[in-house]
Formats: structure tokens, sequence, C-alpha cells
């Protein structure tokens, strides 16, 4: 399980979804003057250098966030992608914020953010950034484990960004698991759950949503496959589930995955937005 390192990952396809999903999820918790809380299960190093041997190697970032970098339509639509990607290019102009340096960003001084993170190194990286920062608190600790102590948490408006490496097939069902019992203890948290979409042979993210879909709460799922499905090669694409989402949410990742659309997909890629349980 620690063998995963997401510095490998930084700034692709995926990232660049789940990021500016995040930056809209903000948005609207930022919207009422009430403090929430952010729970952040998978937190990762918090901030990635891209000039290092690792993101070199399979250059993953150039085929996200750096076909996205000049793009007006989406500098209007989601600016908050790119104040926080400006802010971190003054640490260096060659890294990449992870989800933690996002939340950490665009969260108000009332916010109570928590950042979960299984691997030593990833973790003191986490560590070392916020320990400054009275907002947050990081942990080394199985965040799975850690929600049953945790939630419902205080203040109890919130959100809780689920992103697993999913690298081994009974993690889908570990995670599912923890968030049913999740959104039992929290019923009004707002719960987003990133999915890589694999080849057909390997691919569990339709079971992910079936399962999720009987679990009877709002639920929206968007999707952005950059290729086509192949059989057993590797992702061709990832998607959230997004649990009791914030009113008027699909509206505005609509329009971001049109602009993502033509920047980030070949001819034979596709993106999805279905709203698999609508609100009361
Ligand atoms: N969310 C990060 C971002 O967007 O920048 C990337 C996270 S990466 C996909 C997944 C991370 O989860 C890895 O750093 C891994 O070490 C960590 N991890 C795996 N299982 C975990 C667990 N049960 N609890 C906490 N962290 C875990």
């Amino acid at each position: 399980m620690l063998s995963y390192r997401h510095l490998y990952h930084a700034g692709n396809h995926a990232d660049v979804l789940k990021h500016l999903t995040l930056c809209l999820m903000l948005r609207h918790l930022n919207a009422k003057d009430k403090p929430y809380c952010l729970i952040d299960t998978h937190a990762g190093a918090g901030v990635y250098e891209l000039r290092c041997a690792e993101a070199q190697k399979n250059l993953e970032f150039q085929s996200g966030v750096e076909r996205i970098a000049d793009c007006k339509a989406l500098m209007q639509s989601v600016p908050e992608y790119y104040e926080v990607l400006h802010k971190a290019y003054q640490r260096s102009p060659s890294c990449y914020p992870g989800s933690p340096y996002f939340a950490a960003s665009l969260s108000r001084e009332s916010d109570k953010l928590w950042f979960f993170e299984l691997h030593p190194r990833d973790e003191q990286s986490l560590f070392e950034q916020f320990r400054q920062d009275p907002r947050i608190t990081v942990q080394r600790r199985d965040s799975l484990a850690a929600l049953k102590a945790i939630l419902p948490p205080q203040p109890r408006r919130g959100l809780c960004f689920i992103d697993p490496a999913f690298e081994e097939q009974n993690e889908y069902y570990e995670v599912l698991k923890a968030l049913k019992s999740a959104l039992k203890r929290w019923n009004t948290g707002i719960f987003a759950l990133w999915y890589p979409v694999l080849g057909r042979l390997r691919d569990y993210s339709k079971n992910l949503r079936s399962e999720s879909r009987r679990l009877n709460v709002p639920l929206l799922q968007l999707e952005l496959r950059v290729s086509a499905q192949g059989e057993d090669l590797g992702m061709c694409g990832s998607g959230l589930l997004i649990y009791n989402y914030p009113f008027g949410l699909e509206k505005e990742l609509s329009s971001v995955l049109q602009i993502l659309k033509p920047l980030l997909c070949s001819r034979d890629g596709l993106t999805e937005l279905n709203v698999l349980v609508p609100q009361p």
C-alpha cells in the first residue's frame, strides 16, 4: 500500500479534474459565513516538485496541468484553481499543489481542516507545511478507521474529500464500507470520492457507482476519459462521486467538463455528468 507515491502522477488529468471539483465545492462552502470542516482522508504530500526524477519519469503533468495552464475560459469559470496554482508557484515555479494545499489556501480562518496521510515521508512534508496553521490537524493514521472516531465533526457543516490510490481491488470494498458508515454518522456532510477508470478487465467503477446509488443520498457523478477504454491497459480517465452534493454544483461542473474535453481528451475520449440521485 505504501508503495504508492503521488509524486509520479502529480498534475495529471486526474489531478486537474479532482482539484477543479474541489475548488468548486469549497466555493459553495465559502458562500455562507458559517464555519465548516474539511477532511482530506488521503492527503498526499501537499505540494509536488515537478522537476524531480519521479515526476519526470512519465511526465504525466504534461497531459494535465500543462494543457490547461493558459485556458482563459477555465480561468473565468474556476479562478480559485489558478489563484492557488500561482500561490504555489511563488514557492517554486515548477511545483504542483495537492488537495491539502488547495483546501488550506481556499478555506477561511474560522474553518477547521483535517489531513490524513499514511506514508511517513508525505505526512512529514504535510506536517512541516502546515504546523504553523492552527486550523489544521495532520495525522499519520488510517483515515478510513479514523473517520469512525472523528465523525460527526465540529463544525458539522463540511466536506470529506476521499482520494485513495485504488492500487488494490479490496480498496473499493473498504472505501465503500467506510463511506456507508461515515454517511450514517454524518448524514449532512458532503462526501466526494475520486475513482480511476481502468481497462475493462480491471474497471470496478461501475460497481462503485451502482453501490453508491443504493445509499439513497443525493448523488452526482462526473467522469473524464482522456482516451478510449481498452481491455487491460492502465487508467484511461477518472471520475468523482459526490454524495450530498451542493445545490447548483452540477451546472458549474458541466461547464468545466465542456472546457476540459477538447484540452485533455483525444478523439475517442469523453466526459459525463449524471445526477444519479437527485436532491429532494
Ligand atoms: N489527495 C492527494 C492530492 O490530491 O494531492 C493525493 C492523494 S494520493 C492519490 C493517495 C494518498 O493516500 C497516498 O499518498 C497514500 O500514501 C495515502 N493513503 C493510502 N491509504 C491511506 C489511508 N488508509 N489513510 C490515509 N492515507 C492513505
